[in-house]
Order: structure tokens, then C-alpha cells, then sequence
């Protein structure tokens, strides 16, 4: 029997007062801590009579260290840095200016240079960065504030009174398979925080509880996302100049499937390609891993990898949805930011830059707030309106209907896409609905070869050469991914019988394509009406929480492992 993990019910646990609490030490958690210590900084230094501490601010990082979660592709647009800390540029670790650009659309074999490259993605005057060094640097930079950042905690629980936030539960430690505490058991920590600021990325499990309980998605349209695998290789110098940036549509997808793929050129011949695909695909059977090492056979790719190395592999959904699928961002005790929020500009594909803004405004609204001693909502509705004043939504709204767009396919999407870049966003509506990426899997039933006409591809998992291209576990030994083995699954399946009994007849068992670390397997058991059981690795994980949001049934909730397990993303 699988046992799922879950807080240790009944157990006296450490309380800590708290100020603000910030979950995740991503770009938009440290922005948020960085801000906050300048504005508490700025006021000690013309109010001698009454210093503000930072004493009591937290950051808890699920990590075992700074940076080791964070995978991007990634393209840095600095504007929001140079807001936060003029002059960044001397000190970041910036690997290369983006000095070339390029958009291709891929056929099987060929290869068509689009004659201009797309306003949204020109990326001259951006940084080719990798996101786990850069957040390490700027969590060092936290760090020198005295913000304390407790790396190894994740947090499990949001603690309520009635309908406000009142604080965080940490992860209880040395939790065994059977989910009774072991010997080296230390309960978690309950922080009671004036404000808890959720920076958990993208599906956030506690942005997750927060917007469920409150029902915060009702009037927006429904998150949508899509999951970017990333390889990072170290190639023969002169195949690709630092600061060469380059996007490819088409193959190996089909025009059903949304999604594309990037290649950056890095410092020292390192070479950081991936493919992102709308997690809102019709075949059940499509792998994005395998997805990934397709694109690789392209002769064009497959040239400019030759001779070179695999050394890094990772994978982390990104929310796609735009200005129409974030939900309130403040209320009573809590405020979200970055991709927790849902701000990406999935025409740009980067969001790095509207997680550092968006911290640093939650940060001013945050340290309004604790100045009057008033976290309510009605005073934190500020961030809200800070959000809606700033470039944030000058820059989502012009994009704010991209993704809907694509919904009936890839020729449909282009046409809205240009008619939206004529009418500032508009389109054919202000405003397009949109439908949960689940919603568009279809079943086996009408797929071929049991029925439909569509040309089947890419399903299954990638058997790999070894070379250029690798299955899924060698992939996975490539991500450093690391977890306590003794401890219950992090991966709730909410009811098995589903998985056994419907799942295996009607989608085939996505969770085994999807997942692309292979924590999911349909093993045989003759004792199950299928004849299949489902089995998990919960040590393999990524943490990329793609099963969270592509089950077709939303039976699957991802909670944190015990605190320090994970990936380790070293130069991703
Ligand atoms: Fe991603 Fe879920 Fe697989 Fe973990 S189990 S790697 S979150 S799909």
C-alpha cells in the first residue's frame, strides 16, 4: 500500500514569531527580501528614535542550498534588476549579452529561417544567465542583509485563523516510508507571521491550498501551463557564440501541439537547449522527454551537438495562462508573487524579470503594512494595486490573450497572435476564454489506432544513443536529484483505484509519459482488474510538478519531500 506524506497530527511543535515569512528562494522570494531590507534600511537610517529589526524575516528554501531547485533556460531581460540594485551588471554572474537572434520553423529534415524575428522575441540587450547561479549570488546578497534564510525547509502547511493567513508549518524531519518518526524525528515549525509571502514558483503547493480554500480562481480563467526539459551541454568551441540565441517552431511537434524550443549559446562552449510544450497536448501517450530527444535528431541540432556532452538535465513547468489566469494576489495575511501568481510572458517565454519586480512590490506593500501594523486586506490589497500600476501589467496585457489563442492549434494560434500584436493584445476579444490544459486530453478510444485520423508520433518513452540522445534515466542521473529514500511519498495519488481500475484503460497511464524523471510506473499484478498496480520512485523527483497539473483526472497533488531533497540544478 502506498503511504503518502503528510504533517504528523498531535505532536507539541517549536512556535516562532515572525514579521513576513517568504516561501521559496527563487528570483522573486530573494527580490522580495532584498527590497524589503533596503526599505527597512531607508527608514532606520532617517528614524533614529524607532528602528525597524529584521530579526523576525524569514525565507524558507525547500533546498539544501541557495539556487539548487532554480532551472530556467535562461534569458535575464535586466530591467527589473536595475530597479532593485543599480548596476547589478558589474558583479551578477551574467554569462553573455544577447548579441545574435534567430527563429527557425523545423520540418523533419529541414529548416526555415523566419526573414524577422518576432518583436517578443528579440532579445538583443538580455543576458544568457544560469538562474541556480544568479539566485545563489543574489541569495548571498540576502544573506548579507541579516534576513535569515533557512535553506533545507520546506513549507507543508499554511496556518489559518478563520479567513486570514497567520503563518507557515515547516516540514517535519525523519519521517519513515510508513509515515511514523523515526529516531532523528524533529517536528516542524510553526511560524506565526504578520504576512506570509508565497514565492514557491510555479504550482506552488501552498499557493495551491490558498487558492483552492478560497476559491481564488473564480473569475479568472483557468491556469494553464506548459513544461520546459532542459539539457545542458558543453560543445567543441565555434558551433555557437556566447550570447547566440535561438528559437525553433514545428517539428517534432505537430500543429495540435503547442510548444517549441530554445538554444542558447553560453561562456565557455556551454550550450543550454530545451523544449517547452503546452501542458494542454491531446495525446495521452506523448512524452516531452522523449519530445526533447527527438528535436535532437534534427540535423541542424543534431551538427551543432556533435562531439560534445551532456552535462546537466532538469525540467520545471512554467504557467502560461497570462494576465486573465492570475488571481487576487493579496488578501488577509498573504500576498503571491512571481510564478506562484502566474506572471510569465509566455509570448517572450521568460518570467524572471516580472518575478523580481513583482517581489519587490510585495515587499513595499509588505513593509507599509508592518510599518501601520496592519496586514489585513485591505492593506495589503495595496500590492494588488501596485501590480496593476507597475510594467507588470503594461507588459501582460499586451499579451493577454497568446495562449488562448493557440487553443485549436498551431495555424490558428498564428493568425490570433499577429492580429493580437496589431490591436495591443485585443484580438477578436478583450478578453479569450480559456479551458485547463487536462481538459484537452483525449482518450485512447478515439486516438489511433482505435479511431481518429490524426497521425500518431512521439509516444512513449525515448530509448536514447547513449550519445546524443538518452532515456529518461540517464537524463535523470544528470539532475543531482537527491531525497531521504525512508520517507512517505510526496506524490499524493488521492484514489489508486482510479489509476488501476480507469486511468490504465482510458488514457493508458499519462503519468508514465509526463513525468519526465519516471516516478510513475504501471507495474503487472494480476491481483487488480487490469492487471496493473501503480508504483512510484518518489526519489527520482524534479519537482517539475507536471503530474500535478496534466493528470487528466486532478488526482494528483505534489506536497514538499522532506526538506534538503530534490534536484540539484549546479549551472542550470
Ligand atoms: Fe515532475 Fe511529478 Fe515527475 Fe516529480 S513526480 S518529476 S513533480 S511529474
Amino acid at each position: 500500500m502506498l503511504i503518502f506524506r503528510k504533517p504528523i497530527e498531535g505532536i507539541e511543535r517549536p512556535q516562532m514569531p515572525a514579521d513576513a515569512v517568504i516561501v521559496g528562494g527563487g528570483p522573486a522570494g530573494m527580490a522580495c527580501a532584498l527590497r524589503l531590507s533596503q526599505l527597512i534600511d531607508a527608514h532606520n537610517v532617517k528614524n533614529s528614535d524607532s528602528q525597524l529589526s529584521k530579526e523576525n524575516i524569514y525565507v524558507l528554501e525547500k533546498a539544501r542550498e541557495i539556487g539548487q531547485h532554480c532551472l530556467s533556460g535562461a534569458l535575464l531581460d535586466p530591467r527589473s534588476m536595475r530597479e532593485l540594485l543599480p548596476g547589478f551588471e558589474q558583479e551578477a554572474p551574467l554569462d553573455a549579452e544577447v548579441g545574435k537572434e534567430a527563429v527557425y520553423f523545423l520540418t523533419k529534415k529541414g529548416k526555415l529561417k523566419l526573414p524577422i524575428t518576432p518583436p517578443p522575441l528579440r532579445d538583443h540587450g538580455n543576458y544568457v544567465i544560469s538562474l541556480n547561479r544568479f539566485v545563489k549570488w543574489l541569495g548571498g546578497k540576502v544573506e548579507q542583509t541579516g534576513i535569515t534564510i533557512f535553506t533545507g525547509f520546506a513549507g507543508s502547511e499554511l496556518l489559518f485563523d478563520g479567513d486570514r493567513v497567520t503563518g507557515v508549518r515547516t516540514d517535519d524531519k525523519g519521517v519513515d516510508k510508513q509515515g511514523r518518526p523515526k529516531s532523528n524525528f524533529e517536528p516542524g515549525y510553526d511560524l506565526h507571521a504578520k504576512v506570509v509571502i508565497l514565492a514557491e514558483g510555479p504550482r506552488g503547493s501552498l499557493a495551491k491550498q490558498l487558492i483552492n480554500k478560497f476559491d481564488l480562481a473564480k473569475d479568472a480563467n483557468p491556469q494553464t501551463y506548459g513544461v520546459g526539459v532542459k539539457e545542458l551541454w558543453e560543445v567543441p568551441s565555434g558551433r555557437i557564440a556566447a550570447g547566440e540565441v535561438m528559437y525553433t517552431l514545428g517539428w517534432p511537434l505537430t500543429s495540435k501541439e503547442y510548444g517549441g524550443a530554445w538554444i542558447y549559446g553560453s561562456k565557455d562552449n556551454i550550450v543550454s537547449l530545451g523544449f517547452v510544450i503546452g501542458l494542454d497536448y491531446p495525446d495521452p501517450r506523448l512524452d516531452p522527454q522523449h519530445v526533447l530527444q527527438e528535436f535532437k535528431k534534427h540535423p541542424f541540432v543534431g551538427k551543432l551537438l556533435e562531439g560534445g556532452k551532456m552535462i546537466r538535465y532538469g525540467a520545471k513547468a512554467m504557467p502560461y495562462g497570462g494576465w486573465w489566469a492570475v488571481p487576487p494576489v493579496a488578501g488577509s495575511g498573504w500576498m503571491l508573487v512571481g510564478d506562484s501568481a502566474g506572471f510569465v510572458n509566455s509570448a517572450r517565454l521568460k518570467g524572471i524579470h516580472l518575478a523580481i519586480k513583482s517581489g519587490m512590490l510585495a515587499a513595499e506593500a509588505a513593509f507599509e503594512a508592518l510599518s501601520k501594523g496592519d496586514t489585513s486586506a485591505a492593506t495589503l490589497s495595496e500590492y494588488q494595486k501596485k501590480v496593476e500600476r507597475s510594467w507588470i501589467k503594461d507588459e501582460l496585457w499586451k499579451v493577454r490573450n497568446m495562449h488562448q489563442g493557440f487553443e485549436h492549434g498551431l495555424y490558428a494560434g498564428m493568425f490570433h497572435a499577429a492580429l493580437q500584436f496589431v490591436t495591443g493584445g485585443h484580438g477578436l476579444h478583450n478578453r479569450y476564454p480559456g479551458k485547463a490544459g487536462h481538459e484537452h486530453m483525449r482518450k485512447l478510444a478515439v486516438l489511433p489506432p482505435h479511431g481518429g485520423s490524426e497521425e500518431a508520433h512521439l509516444l512513449g518513452p525515448a530509448k536514447g544513443d547513449g550519445k546524443l540522445t538518452f532515456d529518461k534515466l540517464t537524463d535523470l542521473y544528470h539532475s543531482g536529484t537527491k531525497h531521504e529514500e525512508d520517507q512517505p511519498a510526496h506524490l499524493v495519488i488521492h484514489d489508486t483505484n482510479i489509476c488501476e481500475q480507469r486511468c490504465v484503460k482510458e488514457y493508458g497511464s499519462p503519468c508514465q509519459n509526463f513525468c519526465p524523471a519516471n516516478v510513475y510506473e504501471m507495474l503487472d499484478d494480476a491481483s487488480t482488474p487490469n492487471g496493473k498496480r501503480i508504483s512510484l520512485n518518489p526519489s527520482n523527483c524534479v519537482h517539475c510538478k507536471t503530474c500535478d497539473i496534466a493528470d487528466p483526472y486532478q488526482i494528483i497533488t505534489w506536497v514538499p519531500p522532506e526538506g534538503g531533497g530534490g534536484p540539484n540544478y549546479d549551472g542550470m
